[in-house]
């Protein structure tokens, strides 16, 4: 399992979560919109869902149907 970023992140960006990510696992860049969570660096230990203020983070198994496209979206970044 990995916890993914979604819509809500997106335009708000405010990187509240990588103070709370204990393995750096949370990244961006200057033409992405959002940022993104690398699935193969998570450990699941969901501290960033609580700190986000727009309740964009989800486990990949509770994204809301809306947003699944996003669980590849994260992924994709890192490859
Ligand atoms: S679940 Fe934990 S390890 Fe994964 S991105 Fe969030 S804070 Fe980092
Ligand atoms: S805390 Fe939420 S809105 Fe802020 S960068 Fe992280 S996922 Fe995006």
């Amino acid at each position: 399992m990995a916890f993914v970023i979604t819509e809500p992140c997106v335009g708000v960006k405010d990187a509240t979560c990588l103070t709370v990510c204990p393995v750096d696992c949370i990244h961006t860049n200057e033409e992405a919109d959002q940022y993104y969570i690398s699935p193969d660096d998570c450990i699941d230990c969901a501290y960033c869902v609580e700190a986000c203020p727009v309740q964009a983070i989800f486990d990949e198994f509770t994204v809301p149907a809306q947003w699944r496209p996003y669980i590849n979206k994260n992924r994709e970044f890192f490859n």
